[in-house]
């Protein structure tokens, strides 16, 4: 079975337990402590073929940053999650993106971009077109608006970043 190693990564706040854990578990909770940084073990099957993921849920906490080129080092594929109620988490990707293309040394570096909390239809700061218009600046990174409280577009994320993980390995 191949081992995948999952980086989700964005701003305080955004979603990005309640994502993992909507993913690996199937379930929405409501309040996590935004502190703590967690891995979550999930098998699937993508494309006929059983994928071992492991999902690093990163709490984004600016000054460690020895141990996020660590795992940014270690990561395999990588979601980049901002809220569609909050400009500054989007602003706070492009910093993030730069470094994890630095530390990869790579321009082709698996990852997703998400606008999550797409449910909250009256604190909307950010379009679909906000997001759309910073993955074709990223060269066409994939992008979906998610909820994790719906479970609107979460499996599709991750599938997506496995998916392109699998694809650069036929090249490799
Ligand atoms: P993290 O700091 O990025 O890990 O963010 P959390 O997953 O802890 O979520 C922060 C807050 O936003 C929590 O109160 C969540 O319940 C809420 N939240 C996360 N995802 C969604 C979503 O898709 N929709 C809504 N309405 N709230 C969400
Ligand atoms: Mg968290």
């Amino acid at each position: 079975m191949r081992d995948y190693k999952i980086v989700v990564l964005g701003a305080g706040g955004v979603g990005k337990s309640s994502l993992t854990v909507q993913f690996v578990q199937g379930v929405y909770i409501d309040s996590y402590d935004p502190t703590i940084e967690d891995s979550y073990r999930k098998q699937i099957e993508v494309d006929g073929r059983a994928c071992d993921l492991e999902i690093l849920d990163t709490a984004g906490v600016a000054q460690f940053t020895a141990m996020r080129e660590l795992y940014i080092k270690s990561g395999k594929g990588f979601l980049l999650v901002y809220s569609v109620t909050d400009e500054s988490s989007l602003q706070e990707l492009l910093a993030l993106r730069d470094q994890v293309l630095r530390i990869k040394d790579s321009d082709n570096v698996p990852m997703v971009l998400i606008g999550n909390k797409c449910d909250l239809i009256d604190e909307r700061i950010l379009n679909p077109q906000d997001g759309i218009k910073i993955s074709e600046n990223w060269g066409r990174v994939p992008f979906y608006e998610t909820s994790a409280m719906h479970k609107t577009n979460v499996d599709e994320s991750f599938i997506d970043v496995v998916r392109q993980i699998m694809r650069n390995e036929v090249n490799e």
